[in-house]
């Protein structure tokens, strides 16, 4: 009768969603034994878990899912790709509450018996170790008993059950991804990194730096993106921009101002002379060296431990790796614009070479993008004397910054003679004879741009097909698949750098490099969860745009409240001196508190500036500490000290002031 009751009891506590189940289950084994109390809680846990779940199903659905939205997603998405086994895991490693496990799985499309015996199966090794303890607990007669070994093993059995079981999750998920694949019996490398650029180059010299056997393949260039075609040759190219821009105002520094007079093929030769020049830091023979083994050629994945590798000298090779890395990076994005390829469009991959042929720069020149690329392309060019047109469909210039950062950059460049043209649709683009025209809609309205060039900068996607990922069946979304240990779906493939994103830096990839790296060579001890709490960016356009952490906007959007200080570095002597008055600093900081949320910089070399802020945020620095440190006069980097000083003043203790104001008073009689 007392076994019947507690059977009731427990479905009726379960089915209604009560508090009270764990309880229940240590009071069957006091109450019933181990064997007996199992078999009770089992079962009774098993029908009132699916009870709820009906409920759920049937009556709850729409109040549920209001109350737990945000939960539920997660869950839904976990059915949709693993179904039943993810109900499994999640009653093995019990992450949310038994109650919310039952009803979400009601509003998911899970079938009643497989949910009941999934859940019977997957709750009998914590039942047990539940029960056990509830047979310790019966068993104390006095206080001293409450030390007793047995008790206590039975307890720490309890903690250490969901450790074991994420283990026993982790496993089964391991053997489900790689049944269909024979592993190799040993390995030729420890490591084996596909892609040459920043992701790439970073993982292989971890590897090599701490003894690994590490091949590192490059189907094109070392250096990948930043160093042949990306952050390297802009920098270079904005900097004789910037010379000219000088030139240009001379008489801001009071020299005579003139039109700068200048060979654009020098130009572009300086830009692949200072790619060159950086090169050998990129480059085989440097990575030799260092212990990688380099082999040029095209890297394709044939199973979770081997790469096959189409040689660039025709030969082709296959070896196996404990580990892989991706790296593969991004390409330019290319719009599908109608007769886009009847114009010999040019994007950041071809730009370069294509324009060291040439004596002047294009006359009249097409910039597709408002975001950072388009705008620093849009800048250098226009001050080297190119007459632009930058098309951006958005209603405004890098959209991810605040408004009035986006104002300001809008006009530093119409002011460089950019024509800005913001709220403009791309439509098509057309050739006639030797002319070439794109035509863009503003308002309702079609106009039509002749050109001499055109650039895409339109954003980059990563690389995802053509080395495996498909075969192995890697799920990609815009970018590969990966956990916060950047682990693909096959734990020992792991992904790094702009084709993994979500940021594309090369600072970011280098910062995900030694995350999957490390994880790579050292998982099986311990992992790192990639860090991306504190990233930093900059825009290179004059002003310079630098930003880490929260702005404005997205404080507004994720509504989370904030105070706002700024400095005008209008007022900043050296700037002052330098002709370089204009821009600002502002730093998000939590009410009331000098813990920074995000700072933005607008100014001259805001890039550098911002680095005091970079490493105050990831250290936790507050502004106190900032305001109390020595900067040198006169430097733009002043600025970050008078903005702290500005939230000082904002903050200052008037009752405390009012205070001192009196015992000064009073000192003075
Ligand atoms: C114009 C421009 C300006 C930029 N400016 C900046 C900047 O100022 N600051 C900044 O931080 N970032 C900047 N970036 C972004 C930066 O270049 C990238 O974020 C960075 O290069 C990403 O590095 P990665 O290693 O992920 O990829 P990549 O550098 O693209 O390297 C990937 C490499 O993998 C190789 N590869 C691909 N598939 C295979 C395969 N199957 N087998 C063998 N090899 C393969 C490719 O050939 C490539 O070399 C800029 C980019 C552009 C285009």
């Amino acid at each position: 009768m007392t076994s019947l009751l507690f059977f009731v009891l427990y479905i009726a506590v379960a089915a209604l969603s009560l508090p009270g189940a764990a309880v229940l289950t240590l009071a069957a084994g006091a109450l019933f034994g181990l064997v007996w109390g199992v078999v009770l809680v089992s079962f009774a846990s098993s029908i009132g878990a699916t009870l709820a779940f009906l409920v759920a199903r049937f009556i709850l659905r729409d109040s549920v899912q209001k109350r737990f939205g945000d939960r539920l997603q997660a869950i839904n998405k976990g059915i949709e790709q693993e179904g039943a086994f993810y109900l499994f895991t999640l009653r093995l490693v019990p992450i949310f509450p038994f109650f919310l496990i039952n009803l979400l799985m009601g509003l998911t499309p899970i079938r009643t018996l497989t949910f009941y015996w999934i859940s019977q199966v997957g709750m009998l090794a914590g039942t047990v170790v539940y029960v056990n303890a509830g047979t310790q607990l019966a068993q104390i007669e006095s206080i001293g008993g409450i030390l007793s070994p047995g008790l206590v093993l039975s307890f720490a059995a309890l903690g250490i059950f969901p450790l074991i079981g994420k283990k026993v999750v982790d496993w089964l998920k391991k053997r489900r991804v790689y049944a269909k694949w024979s592993k190799p019996a040993s390995f030729d490398r420890n490591l084996i990194v596909i892609g040459g650029g920043a992701a790439g180059l970073v993982s292989a010299y971890i590897g090599a730096a701490v003894k690994a056997k590490v091949t590192l393949v490059e189907a094109e260039k070392m250096g990948g993106d930043c160093l042949n075609y990306g952050c390297v040759p802009s920098k270079a190219l904005i900097k004789s921009a910037k010379l000219a821009h000088h030139i240009r105002h001379g008489a801001d520094y009071g020299l005579e101002t003139t039109e700068p007079s200048f060979s654009f093929r020098k130009v572009m030769a300086r830009v692949h002379r200072i790619i060159a020049t950086v090169e050998p830091h990129d480059s085989i023979e440097r990575y030799t060296e260092l212990g990688v083994e380099v082999i040029s050629g095209y890297a394709k994945l044939v199973d979770p431990w081997t790469v096959e590798i189409q040689q660039n000298d025709g030969q082709t090779r296959r070896l196996t790796s404990r580990a892989v890395i991706i790296a593969a990076g991004a390409r330019p994005f290319v719009p599908p614009l109608p007769g886009l390829d009847t114009v010999e469009y040019l994007t950041s991959d071809t730009l370069w070479d294509t324009f060291a042929d040439l004596d002047e720069p294009p006359k009249r020149l097409v910039v597709l993008g408002g975001g950072p690329i388009g705008c620093e392309l849009s800048q250098a060019f226009a001050r080297l004397g190119s007459q632009v047109w930058q098309v951006e469909m958005g209603s405004r210039v890098l959209i991810r910054e605040d408004e009035e950062v986006s104002e300001l950059a809008k006009a530093s460049l119409t002011e460089d003679g950019v024509n800005v043209m913001t709220g403009h649709k791309a439509l098509r683009c057309e050739r006639e004879g030797d002319h070439s025209f794109i035509i863009v809609e503003h308002q309702g309205q079609e106009h039509r741009i002749e050109f001499d060039a055109l650039i895409c900068a339109v954003g980059r996607v990563a690389r995802l097909t053509g080395y495996g990922l498909e075969e192995l069946g890697i799920p990609t979304d815009r970018t590969v698949g990966t956990n916060e240990y950047l682990e693909t779906l096959y734990p020992n493939i792991f992904a790094a750098g702009d084709v993994a994103g979500p940021y594309q830096f090369t600072h970011t990839a280098a910062h995900q490099a030694w995350y999957a790296a490390v994880n790579a060579l050292f998982g099986e001890f311990k992992k790192f969860k990639v860090d991306y709490s504190v990233i930093p960016w900059t825009t290179f356009i004059d002003p310079e745009v630098a930003r880490v952490g929260l702005n404005e906007q997205e404080a507004g959007e994720r509504g989370i409240v904030v105070d706002v200080t700024r400095f005008g570095i209008d007022d900043l002597d050296r700037a002052i001196a330098d002709s370089a008055a204009h821009g600002f600093v502002k730093i998000l900081t939590v009410p009331g508190k000098d813990r920074i949320l995000g700072v933005t910089i607008v100014g001259e070399h805001a890039g550098d500036l911002l680095a005091e802020f970079v490493l105050a945020m990831k250290h936790g620095l507050g502004l106190k500490k900032i305001l109390a440190t020595i900067h040198t006069y006169p430097t733009l980097a002043e600025a970050n000290k008078y903005a702290a000083g500005e939230w000082k003043r904002a903050n200052i203790p008037h009752k405390l002031l009012a205070w001192v104001e009196k015992y000064l008073n009073w000192k003075r009689r």
